[in-house]
């Protein structure tokens, strides 16, 4: 028998608005998927097809949490988004199909190191070290699809210290959850555990320490984020 060197890494878990857990496996973010955020990072949104980066399960922190400014930024920006929690085994789904896979919906923050994402972006490198870094994907309560109804225009929202910087609707986005679910299901066999950050609308900017972070979807729990001293 093989010892084994130390303990398996936990995945996290997320609660639910009806007081279960929905274990965490992956983290899918897409990018650019509203068109007036894309325009203030100064390029235009693809409507060929939606793209992704990852965040890594370990990195989801849940809402209610005080998290270190983190190291190697100086430019440390939120971004409120949809999140969607994936309920069923799916590959190739077609649009339909992947609309029922949607077990529920979440609102979260992709915290983006903003500096070195936009320093890898220029030398044509991955973003993973500007996105991808422990606390960097906040998490409130899940809601299920079926309490929450269609998705359309429920206003998406964030405020710092209670100054309202990102305010949008659903129906902003370019590519809709069951259109992103069904594009992932291309390229991976998604399964529940699954989490979609589907981007972010425009209004992103800077926190600092001390600063209190409140992202808010009608209809969902809302989340937030304390910004602690640097590490
Ligand atoms: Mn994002």
């Amino acid at each position: 028998m093989q010892t084994r060197l130390f303990a398996s890494p936990q995945y996290p878990a997320v609660p639910t608005a009806d007081g279960a857990l929905y274990p965490v496996h992956r983290i899918f973010c897409v990018g650019r998927n509203y068109a007036e955020h894309a325009r203030e990072m100064g390029v235009e949104v693809d409507r060929e097809a939606p793209f992704y980066f990852m965040k890594d399960a370990c990195s989801l922190v849940l809402s209610g949490a005080t998290t270190p400014y983190p190291p190697g930024t100086e430019n440390y920006h939120h971004e409120v988004e949809l999140v969607l929690a994936v309920g069923r085994q799916t590959f190739r789904a077609a649009v339909a199909e992947a609309a029922a896979a949607i077990w529920g919906y979440g609102c979260g923050l992709d915290m983006t190191r903003r500096d070195l994402q936009q320093a890898a972006r220029a030398k044509q490198r991955p973003w993973d070290i500007g996105k991808n870094f422990e606390n960097s994907a906040v998490i409130a309560p899940l809601t299920q699809a079926a309490a929450f109804g269609p998705v359309g225009h429920q206003r998406i929202a964030l405020s710092v210290n209670g100054r309202t910087r990102q305010d949008a609707r659903l129906s902003d986005l370019v590519w809709s959850p069951a259109e992103l679910v069904a594009h992932l299901s291309r390229y991976y066999h998604l399964a529940p555990g699954d989490l979609i950050y589907t981007g972010t609308p425009a209004g992103v900017g800077p926190v600092v320490a001390g600063d209190v972070i409140q992202g808010e979807i009608d209809g969902l729990a809302p989340v937030e984020l304390t910004i602690g001293a640097p590490e």
